[in-house]
């Protein structure tokens, strides 16, 4: 589909501007998709700014997609035109090495493929979701179960999984201390997750003012971070810590609230000119802890995450944005003032097409 309108950063000083794409012809295996909704991940900015190096500019964000079936390919199993469907962050990988067989293509060895930013064979580089439409191999399109709320539903697409698969990687259920730090778009899935999953549920946030919102998504406990008395009373009690932060912080604080071979995962990645300072050594082998890390999920993992929410009626809490209002939406971000994900709705980035 030649001359799809869509949102770019040419450069990283500069805001997303109005930009135009061409899409590829779908071929055999191929979903082509009418973007409904894309949600806005705290990655699209760190990656349309780089800060983490390496960004190929112009650079379309966008990875939490949903939409509807507009074309398949004369070989595509299990999806047709009209089918409501979502795409996340990838969009190919190698297919043939372990994880890949295994399912989680997230941990390809020859690299997947990201819906942007990520680089094609013939040294082009992949286009996002801030775009009206995308053409996608079948096997990275997911079923969309959810029956409504289709934009707060978007999200999952990363948000959703980037918490989910962690959370089943290391065991949340009933039993376990989980805490999540950070209530933006990723902390916020982690605490509905998390509750849902049936762990005894602790956010750690900066903002006072989101203590409300913090139990009303299924926190057990909320703990302002900043607090050393508060943070002191829950000293090497936590099985898991999910840490969703976007910025450099102290990992020693949330290393020493660990018990007896606990985890502090990093799902937060903060540019890579700040990084998080070294941990000390103490604060690890002090009850055997571990600190690791966790991207993204497979696309096997992803659908069940999809199919696990719309059981569990889980959903995103979103605030629906027109495309021209991301750069705005980027800088709330940055001051912690997000509800918890902006979502764009794409019918403003055609309306806006039509009238230039
Ligand atoms: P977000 O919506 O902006 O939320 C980040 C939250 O972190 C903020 O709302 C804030 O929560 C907390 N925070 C921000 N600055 C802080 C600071 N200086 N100190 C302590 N807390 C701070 O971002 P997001 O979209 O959830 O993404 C979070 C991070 O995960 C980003 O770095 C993103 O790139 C990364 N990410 C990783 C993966 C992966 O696969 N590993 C996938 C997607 C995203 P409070 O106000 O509650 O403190
Ligand atoms: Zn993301």
């Amino acid at each position: 589909m030649p001359h799809t309108p869509a949102y770019a950063a040419q450069s990283a000083d500069k805001p997303l501007g109005p930009h135009t794409i061409e899409r590829r012809a779908p071929g055999a295996h191929d979903v082509a998709i009418d973007i409904k909704f894309c949600g806005v991940c705290h990655s699209d900015l760190h990656t349309a700014r780089d800060e983490w190096g390496g960004t190929k500019y112009p650079c379309v964000p966008g990875h939490e997609i949903v939409g509807t079936v507009t074309a398949v390919g004369e070989d595509v199993k299990g999806f047709k035109v009209g089918d409501t469907v979502g795409v996340g962050c990838m969009v190919d990988s190698c297919g043939h090495c372990d994880p890949c067989k295994a399912g989680e293509e997230n941990y390809c060895e020859n690299g997947f493929t990201g819906t942007y930013d990520g680089v094609l064979p013939d040294g082009s580089h992949t286009f996002g979701g801030y775009s009206t439409n995308i053409v996608v191999d079948q096997r990275f399109v997911l079923r969309i179960p959810h029956k409504d709320k289709l934009a707060a539903v978007a999200p999952l697409l990363c948000a959703g999984i980037t918490t989910y698969s962690p959370l089943r990687h290391w065991k949340t259920g009933p039993g376990k201390k989980v805490g999540i730090t950070g209530l933006g778009g990723l902390g916020h899935m982690g605490v509905k997750l998390a509750h849902a999953m049936g762990a005894h549920v602790v956010l750690f946030t900066t903002s006072p003012g989101k203590v409300a919102d913090g139990k009303r998504l299924g926190a057990d406990e909320v703990v302002i971070s900043k607090d050393p008395v508060q943070m002191a009373k829950h000293a090497a009690s936590f099985d898991f810590i999910l840490d969703t932060v976007s910025a450099p912080h102290d990992l020693n604080v949330y290393l020493k609230l660990l018990s007896l071979n606990g985890t502090l995962c990093l799902v937060g990645a903060p540019p890579v000119s700040t990084p998080h300072p070294s941990p000390a050594v103490f604060n690890l082998s002090t009850n055997r802890r571990q600190l690791a890390g966790s991207n993204i999920g497979g696309i096997r993992e992803t659908q069940e995450m999809l199919d696990f929410c719309a059981a569990h009626g889980i959903v995103c809490d979103i605030e629906t944005i027109a495309m021209r209002d991301v750069n705005k939406a980027y800088e709330r971000m940055l001051k912690n003032d997000v509800k918890y994900r902006f979502v764009i709705d794409m019918q403003s980035l055609k309306d806006e097409a039509k009238a230039a």
